[in-house]
Order: structure tokens, then C-alpha cells, then sequence
């Protein structure tokens, strides 16, 4: 489970509180989506949950420890990123994807990282990409690599920033599917952010509404509102329900 209580962060002592209070909880399996405007804190919270940032207080713990004061390997078997664009140079696919050992082999792999790699192959039905090198894979091929790079660290929790940012649609939905059976599949809770309100009531199962650097709205579905996106996004929906699924329709004036 994350934990985040009360956390402040600013870039430096003379800019503003980019985070003021933010508060959030995410249990083991869940999937997070975090909804807000641009500038509203969303990756500074992803940078400050990765320890790439150090907040000015507040505390972020994970099953109960604190991840602030764990080493970076400690945090890697706990916590791994998806970046939106993985720049690895002319790497192969399996060892883009052994890059994600590292934290457990140091400097050497061993025959255990191996199979961990294959293993992750093999179950992302990535095996015949192996030998392919990086560069020359579509966006949302490269994107599933992110992910098994990511699953190679074994974490407990994966942060995406948003995932479906530069991918086509049938590229959008491979990457969705993929979050979601990584969450089902092995209990894995994933933190991420999205711009379309559809694809977040697609994948999410709890929802995090930021505004300057707060969490204002938290719950299921449920929470997702016509006002609570006036609220947050100063935009105006319309919210209908078809066949049981909410669907957010962006209003034209
Ligand atoms: P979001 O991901 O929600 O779009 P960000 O977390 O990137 O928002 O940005 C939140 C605020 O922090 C913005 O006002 C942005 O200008 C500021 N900011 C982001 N990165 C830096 C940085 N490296 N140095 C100073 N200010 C930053």
C-alpha cells in the first residue's frame, strides 16, 4: 500500500509550493488514475514518489516504510516507472529489458536475471522480439518494452506518466490492456496519470482530482462528476451512461 501524507514540495527556496498537501492512498492491485491540469503537480509527485525529488516534509511510505529514507535499490524493488518514451540507444529488446535488473544484479547478470527475462518475454508474448533492436519498434511495441523493463525490476507498484501520450488508438488500447492485466494478473498496484477521462474511467479503479498541488477529489467512478471536472479542469462535460459505463463527452460552445 502507498501512503502519501501531507507532502510539500517546491523546486527551489524562492519558487512557490508546487506541492501543498497532498495527500493520497493507494492500496495493493489498485490502479490510480491522477486527473488534473497541466501544471497542477502531476509528475512532480511522480519524481517526489521515485525519490528523483526530495520533498520539504510530508510522508510517503510504502507497507509502512518509509520510501525517503530507502536506498535507490531498495525503492527499485518496490516502485518502477514507465517512461513515456524509453531512450536506450541501439539496445536489443532483451537487453533493454535486463536493464531492469539491475537493481538486483549490480554489475553482472546472472542466470537467475535471465530467466527473469525470458520469463517476462514469454508471458508478454514479446519472445520473437528479442533479438529486435529498440529503435526500430513502433511507439506502443516500445512502450510494452517500457513495461517489461519495468516488470523485470519486480516491483510492487509501477508510476506511468501518461502512458497513452504519442500512441495511436489501437496502440492506446495494447498499452491499457497490458496496465490492467499487470494489475489483475499479478496484484501489482500502478499509479498513473491520463489526460482523457474516458481512458481513465477505462483503466482506473480510484481517481485522484489535482488542483495546485492538492488532491481535492478522491473515490471510485462514482467521483467522476460534471461539476467535479468544472471544478477541477474549468471545462464544461456532459456525463452519460451507456450500457453501464460512463462515458464524458467534451461540450463545444
Ligand atoms: P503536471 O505534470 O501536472 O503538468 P508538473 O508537475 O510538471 O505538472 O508541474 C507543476 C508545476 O511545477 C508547474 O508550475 C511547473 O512549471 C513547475 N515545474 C515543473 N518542473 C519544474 C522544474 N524542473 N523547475 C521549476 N519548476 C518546475
Amino acid at each position: 500500500m502507498l501512503e502519501i501524507k501531507d507532502l510539500y514540495f517546491r523546486y527551489s527556496g524562492r519558487s512557490p509550493m508546487v506541492l501543498q498537501g497532498t495527500d493520497l492512498t493507494l492500496q495493493d492491485g489498485e490502479i490510480g488514475v491522477l486527473l488534473g491540469r497541466n501544471g497542477s503537480g502531476k509528475t512532480t509527485l511522480f519524481k517526489n514518489i521515485l525519490g528523483i525529488r526530495k520533498p520539504e516534509r510530508g510522508e510517503i511510505r510504502f507497507d509502512g516504510e518509509d520510501l525517503l529514507r530507502m536506498s535507490r535499490r531498495e525503492r527499485a524493488r518496490r516502485i518502477a516507472y514507465v517512461p513515456q518514451n524509453i531512450q536506450f540507444g541501439a539496445l536489443s529488446v532483451y537487453d533493454t529489458v535486463m536493464m531492469g535488473r539491475i537493481s538486483y544484479f549490480g554489475f553482472r547478470s546472472g542466470k537467475e536475471d535471465e530467466e527473469a527475462v525470458e520469463r517476462i518475454l514469454q508471458d508478454m508474448q514479446l519472445q520473437d522480439f528479442a533479438a529486435r533492436n529498440v529503435e526500430e519498434l513502433s511507439g506502443g511495441e516500445r512502450q510494452k518494452i517500457a513495461i517489461a523493463r519495468a516488470l523485470a525490476q519486480e516491483p510492487r507498484m509501477l508510476v506511468f506518466d501518461e502512458p497513452t501520450g504519442n500512441l495511436d488508438i489501437a496502440n492506446e488500447q495494447l498499452i491499457l490492456s497490458e496496465a490492467r492485466r499487470v494489475a489483475r494478473e499479478k496484484g501489482i498496484s500502478i499509479l498513473t496519470s491520463l489526460h482523457d477521462f474516458n481512458q481513465a474511467l477505462e483503466l482506473g479503479d480510484r481517481f485522484f482530482f489535482i488542483k495546485e498541488g492538492r488532491i481535492c477529489h478522491t473515490g471510485g467512478a462514482e467521483t467522476v462528476t460534471e461539476e467535479v471536472i468544472r471544478e477541477v479542469f474549468d471545462a464544461e462535460v456532459k456525463i452519460m451512461d451507456v450500457e453501464g459505463q460512463k462515458i464524458v463527452s467534451i461540450r463545444h460552445s
